[in-house]
Parts: C-alpha cells; sequence; structure tokens
C-alpha cells in the first residue's frame, strides 16, 4: 500500500487516534481503514503505544504476522475475558486426546479382528457346538467385528446366508 500522498484516508489506527496518518506511520499497512474493529481489539487489550513499540523491535517481513496474532488474541481475549485464546487452544487440545485415543482404540479393534480371522482352529476349539448354536451360529462372538467391513467381503470361515 503505497501511500504517496497525505489525501489518503488514514488507517484505522490513525483514524481511532484522531491523528495525522503519515507515510511513515507505523500501524498503516497492517491496520486498513476497512477494518476499523481490528485496531480497536488491540488497542483495548495491548495498547496502541505497546503494539507500536512491538512492531518495531519486529523485522518488517514477519510484522503482518504479528499483528495477526495480536488481533487474533485480543478478540479472544473480548470473547473470554479469563481464558482468551488459550480456551480455545486447551478446547483442541483435548479434542486431539479424545481423537487420539478413539484411534487407539479402533485400532486395537482392527487388530482383534485380524487375529480372530488369522487362527480360525483356535476360536472353534474354545466354543462348543451348542455355545455356538446359542450365540446365533457365530463360532467366536467375542472376537468377531458386529459390523461387515468393505475390505473383507469373502470371509471364508462364517458362512452366513447372503
Ligand atoms: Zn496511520
Amino acid at each position: 500500500m503505497a501511500s504517496s500522498s497525505y489525501s489518503n484516508p488514514p488507517c484505522a489506527a490513525c483514524k481511532f487516534l484522531r491523528r495525522k496518518c503519515l507515510p511513515s506511520c507505523t500501524f498503516a499497512p497492517y491496520f486498513p481503514p476497512e477494518e476499523p474493529t481490528k485496531f480497536a481489539n488491540v488497542h483495548k487489550i495491548f495498547g496502541a503505544s505497546n503494539v507500536s513499540k512491538l512492531l518495531n523491535d519486529i523485522p518488517p517481513h514477519q510484522r503482518e504476522d504479528a499483528v495477526n496474532s495480536l488481533a487474533y488474541e485480543a478478540e479472544a481475549r473480548l470473547k473470554d475475558p479469563v481464558y482468551g485464546c488459550v480456551g480455545a487452544i486447551s478446547f483442541l487440545q483435548r479434542q486431539v486426546l479424545h481423537l487420539q485415543k478413539e484411534l487407539d482404540a479402533t485400532n486395537a479393534d482392527l487388530m482383534l479382528y485380524d487375529v480372530s480371522h488369522s487362527f480360525p482352529v483356535l476360536s472353534n476349539s474354545t466354543f462348543s457346538s451348542t455355545d455356538a448354536q446359542y450365540n446365533g451360529g457365530e463360532s467366536n462372538p467375542g472376537l468377531l467385528h458386529p459390523h461387515a467391513s468393505p475390505w473383507n467381503n469373502d470371509s471364508s470361515n462364517d458362512s452366513k446366508s447372503m
């Protein structure tokens, strides 16, 4: 955004602070006038002078990332004054843990399923023929997966009427 003339509209920060937006304005590249709430939020949480100091300490190619991070943190802090963006982070961490447990359980199920199909003789020997009848003809109801798996339709050891 090359501000060659003074007739350009002031950036959101300078408009908010009611000051003249000079071509050297630190805020202008990151707080366009079309996004007034972005600066208002950041100013409310961090303070304009702190943001200005912070931007001057950061190499120019990283300033946009820093401003986006500040804007995200400020918005989260305004929505959740206690936890801020940490609330969102810990929610996602809990979700990752939950999904990891689900994945582990599913992998364990798959291993059991593999075992029950690799050793059909073992499972047949543990149940008598009458047990198998009570269980609806299934030779090993504990280990067999209740749902049909798309990758194993031709199960040779259990003869269901298709
Ligand atoms: Zn400005």
